[in-house]
């Protein structure tokens, strides 16, 4: 159902795919499918580099890091371009979600990390009399980063630059629908002097996901949908690897009484419409107070009905990148109509081209309604009117997911009160979109959405294993409980338990 399509080929080896794009169906390219066996082999080359690269300094990974920003910097439009071909997002979007964004990430966790990763020593409290500690961030090894259509260079490069910087090696599995996108990455690395093999771009689909895992690799950093992180957790697990899952949301906005409404408005759309809706932590759901409900309602039907759809020039929303999420989209609005909510803007397929669906405004909705349960992933915004914001919040958690949410109030305290009840991974006062590009915060979900965290020293610690060295102070003979045991030393033991926790002197011991 992906706009990629299997292409016949004589070859026996490989499965062959077509790509094409989201605006006319035209062809774009061809890709074979990487087998399990060209995988193993690219994960030997990755551990090969590693190696030379993980005894790199911190400066010198830096280095690869400003050398590949300087490059994108200057080939920005070819960038876009290959971009806009795979997803038909505009420009300006595609500049603002992958390049701008890439800009900062190659910018900031090459300028970081070091801070973040270099060995420390750690302030010891039982020991401290005759240890010394330091804290070593060890690289993983080679890190296996598979990756969705929607954001699909900023969410390849992005986890491969906090890996590379952690001082592993990468091996990047972009989703079948956008493999261009997947290859521009090993392709900005190349042409910043990374070494040869340390980061590679596999392509394929689900199957050639599954052999990256079982090859050896020694993390999975996954961005997809739920249901394949659960099979991708399964087969890490099996393996013992370790594993980030980065999944979908339903994501919530609560517009509270006292909102700035024109702002609560125009972030609302922006949020749930950017990218036409695509976007991991883009809002899915809208809770507005009673008080406020037909004041938002009209300006949000205004707004949404201003938005462009198109593919050339100047326009807000662009096709689907992938083809299944047109049926996708439509099924929950039919299903909501179905159930007795309102249309109040778009709500069909639009006759630009197979994949355009018109920006949609939806009221009326309850949680019967897959709209309000399911992710959508589409330009459509359903709004629910809540009698509180204690009913707003209650119905924010009632749902499967908890990826982002957003709450609208001009009452900051009040707002952030609110957040902390939220079953959400991050949640932003009176801004939408933000979280993924905030890179100095974790990012991740609670629930369905996912486990771990990218950004953030979470996330960059994550790419790591921390491995302690204890240090003897001094070279004395042995050690109290060394052999043999007696009843004699049990009772100094005991002594001691009273005296250090039993006393003033427990204050040592924190
Ligand atoms: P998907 O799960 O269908 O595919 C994601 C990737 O996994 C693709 O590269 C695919 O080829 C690969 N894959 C498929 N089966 C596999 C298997 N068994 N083993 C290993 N890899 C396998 O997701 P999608 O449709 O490409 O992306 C959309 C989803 O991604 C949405 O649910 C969206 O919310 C989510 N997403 C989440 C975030 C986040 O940060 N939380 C960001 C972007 C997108």
């Amino acid at each position: 159902m992906a706009i990629v399509r299997p292409v016949e080929t004589e070859s026996t080896s490989h499965r062959r795919f077509s790509t094409h794009s989201p605006v006319d169906e035209r062809i774009i390219g061809e890709f074979d499918v990487t087998t399990a066996a060209e995988v193993e082999l690219a994960v030997d080359r990755a551990r090969q580099a590693q190696i030379d690269w993980a005894a790199r300094s911190f400066p010198e990974r830096r280095q690869v890091m400003q050398a590949a920003l300087a490059i994108l910097m200057d080939r920005q439009e070819e960038f876009v371009d290959r971009i806009v071909a795979e997803t038909g997002r505009s420009r300006m979007e595609t500049t603002m979600m992958e390049i701008f964004a890439a800009c900062d990430s190659l910018n900031f966790f090459g300028e970081r990390a070091q801070s973040i990763l270099c060995e420390r020593s750690i302030d010891m409290h039982l020991f401290r009399l005759f240890k010394r500690a330091r804290l070593v961030y060890q690289p993983l090894g080679v890190v296996g980063v598979i990756t969705p259509w929607n954001g699909p260079f900023i969410l390849a490069l992005n986890p491969t630059v906090q890996a590379l910087m952690a001082g592993n090696a990468v091996i990047v599995k972009p989703s079948e629908i956008t493999p261009d996108c997947g290859r521009l990455v090993e392709e900005l690395f190349t042409a910043a002097g990374a070494p040869n093999g340390l980061v590679q771009v596999i392509t394929g689909d689900g199957e050639t996901g599954a052999a990256l895992i079982e090859s050896g690799v020694n993390k999975i950093s996954f961005t997809g949908s739920v249901a394949t992180g659960k099979r991708v957790a399964e087969a890490c697990g099996r393996n013992l690897i370790a594993c980030t899952l980065e999944l979908g949301g339903k994501d919530p906005a609560i517009i509270c009484a006292d909102a700035d409404l024109d702002r609560a408005v125009g972030g609302t759309v922006f949020g749930c419409m950017m990218n036409g809706g695509q976007f991991c932590s883009g809002v899915e759901r809208v809770y507005v107070v009673a008080e406020i409900a037909e004041a938002f309602i009209e300006r949000v039907a205004n707004k949404v009905a201003t938005l462009k759809l198109g593919h050339e020039g100047d326009y807000d929303i662009g096709p689907f990148i992938s083809a299944a999420q047109i049926d996708i989209v439509e099924s929950h609005v039919n299903d909501a109509v179905n159930k007795g909510a309102k249309v109040l803007v778009g709500g069909k397929r639009s006759d630009l081209g197979p994949y355009f669906f018109e920006p949609t405004l939806i009221v009326d909705v309850t949680h019967e309604m897959s709209v309000m349960t399911e992710e959508t992933f589409g330009p459509v915004l359903p709004i629910m009117i809540v009698s509180d914001e204690e009913e707003a919040i209650r119905m924010a958690n009632d749902t499967q997911y908890g990826l982002a949410a957003t709450v609208w109030t001009k009452d900051k305290d009040k707002g952030v009160k609110i957040a902390r009840r939220l079953d959400a991974g991050s949640v932003i006062l009176n801004d939408s979109s933000v979280t993924y590009g905030a890179l100095e915060l974790p990012f991740g979900g609670m629930k369905s959405s996912g486990l771990g965290r990218v950004n953030g020293e979470d996330g960059l610690r994550g790419y790591c294993r921390s491995q302690p060295i204890l240090i003897n102070r001094f070279n004395q003979a042995e050690e109290f409980v060394w052999y043999p045991y007696t009843e004699a030393k049990r009772q100094r033991l005991k002594k001691a338990i009273h005296w250090l926790w039993g006393t003033p002197f427990r204050w040592l011991m924190k």
